[in-house]
């Protein structure tokens, strides 16, 4: 009798610690899965961007360029309604017609993004100044620069500078496209 009880005992320690290790492991798994859910990443090779992109967008998105200031984008972008502004690399949403205001800049300008997981901000220290570029948190694409603290009438008192060839503008009531087909005569 003596004897089984002896036995028995480091039985059920062991099942205990196994059970406990398990349940453990079930947490990590869960947590580490955990953020990768919101926003995946679109990695692609240069030849791909370029091949995908027009001539003007590669240019911005990839190799951090600036559009003409007041330029026929420009123009177009005062005309648009309501809708929402997509990242013309890889289709995220990234402002909406909510938070656009006219700034007189020359460039689209929006106070807040409409998803802010989708926008990120980065130091740049280039051309000898000290700015906040705005990238797409999906695809690393350069959108502009933010700036704050300017003196505008809006909720947040920032200017969300964006070229407006890096987006893809989405009248409401439209699904965006989920990779944008660039026009066959920009694209020479
Ligand atoms: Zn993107």
């Amino acid at each position: 009798m003596k004897c089984r009880l002896l036995t028995t005992i480091p039985l059920v320690l062991l099942l205990a610690a196994c059970l406990g290790a398990e349940e453990k492991k079930t947490m990590m798994e869960t947590r580490e899965k955990a953020p990768a859910e919101p926003g995946e990443k679109v990695i692609k090779t240069d030849a791909e961007w370029r091949q995908e992109l027009t001539a003007e967008q590669y240019r911005i998105l990839r190799e951090a360029g600036t559009e003409r200031a007041h330029g026929a984008v420009y123009k177009e972008f005062k005309q648009q309604g309501a809708g929402s502004y997509h990242c013309a690399g890889c289709g995220a949403l990234l402002f909406s017609s909510k938070e656009k205001f006219d700034s007189g800049c020359g460039w689209p300008s929006f106070y807040d993004p409409a998803k802010a997981e989708n926008v990120r901000i980065k130091l740049d220290l280039s051309l000898g100044m000290k700015r906040l570029e705005v990238i797409c948190a999906k695809c690393d694409g350069h959108l502009g620069h933010v700036f704050e603290g300017e003196g505008y009438n809006t909720p947040t008192d920032k200017r969300y500078c964006i070229n407006g060839a890096g987006l893809v503008f989405v009248p409401a009531g439209k699904t965006a496209k989920p990779k944008p087909e660039p026009a066959e005569e920009s694209k020479r």
